[in-house]
């Protein structure tokens, strides 16, 4: 597997865990809701379609390829669930999100 498969997989799993993290405390439903599991969707699909090698920071790219909208909710749950983490002393996680990738 290369380098970039890895950190392209470990992004996804990134995302995954911080658009839970928001569903879970702002949206209270069981599992995922509709609009973060297609918030979720499409960040991955963004990701594969990623035309960067080494792919850089979505936030440090000159590209910027969501949309406005995605855009925008994307930068609301790092920015929540960022914080939720530092809150829990999730550190570790934090410094796989900020260290991994390009920045
Ligand atoms: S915003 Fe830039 S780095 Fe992020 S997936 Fe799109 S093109 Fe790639
Ligand atoms: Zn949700």
């Amino acid at each position: 597997m290369t380098k970039t498969v890895d950190n392209k997989e470990q992004e996804a799993a990134t995302l995954a865990s911080f658009i839970e993290i928001y569903c879970r405390e702002n949206h209270k439903t069981p599992s995922l809701c509709a609009e973060c599991a297609d918030l979720l969707y499409y960040a991955k699909k963004r990701l594969d379609a990623c035309p960067y090698d080494p792919k850089p920071k979505c936030k440090n790219c000159q590209t910027h390829c969501y949309a406005p909208a995605n855009r925008v909710k994307i930068k609301a749950v790092m920015k929540f669930s960022g914080m939720f983490m530092v809150r829990r002393g999730r550190l570790d996680w934090l410094f796989k999100y900020f260290l991994s990738g390009k920045k």
